[in-house]
């Protein structure tokens, strides 16, 4: 199988490092490089310890699969808060743990 045809249909829950090295290299492609989008969209540098990982557009639970162009970056705060209440996209953890002013 190739990495454009990887996870079409799949629905299983997989961590970021389960998912193949070329795949993750499609989602990099495709959003131009590996950071939070979400991080990027408020004007935020994540701190260098934030770990990335592989968020799913659709969710699984509402249909979405493993599929590349389902997938995209965002920091583990993000990530977390967002699974925590569905559409969320305030400010992650961090940004009160470092102390830093938010542009908002
Ligand atoms: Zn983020």
């Amino acid at each position: 199988m190739t990495a454009e045809e990887w996870g079409r249909g799949d629905r299983r829950r997989l961590s970021t490092r389960d998912f193949p090295a070329e795949v993750l290299a499609l989602v990099n492609a495709k959003q131009g490089g590996r950071f939070c989008l979400l991080c990027q969209e408020q004007g935020l540098t994540p701190p260098e310890d934030q770990q990335l990982v592989v968020d799913h557009l659709q969710p699984l639970s509402k249909g979405g699969d493993n599929h590349w162009s389902n997938l995209r970056w965002l920091c583990a705060s993000h990530n977390a808060a967002r699974q925590a209440r569905a559409g969320w996209s305030g400010p992650p953890a961090w940004v009160r743990r470092i102390g830093v002013s938010p542009p908002w």
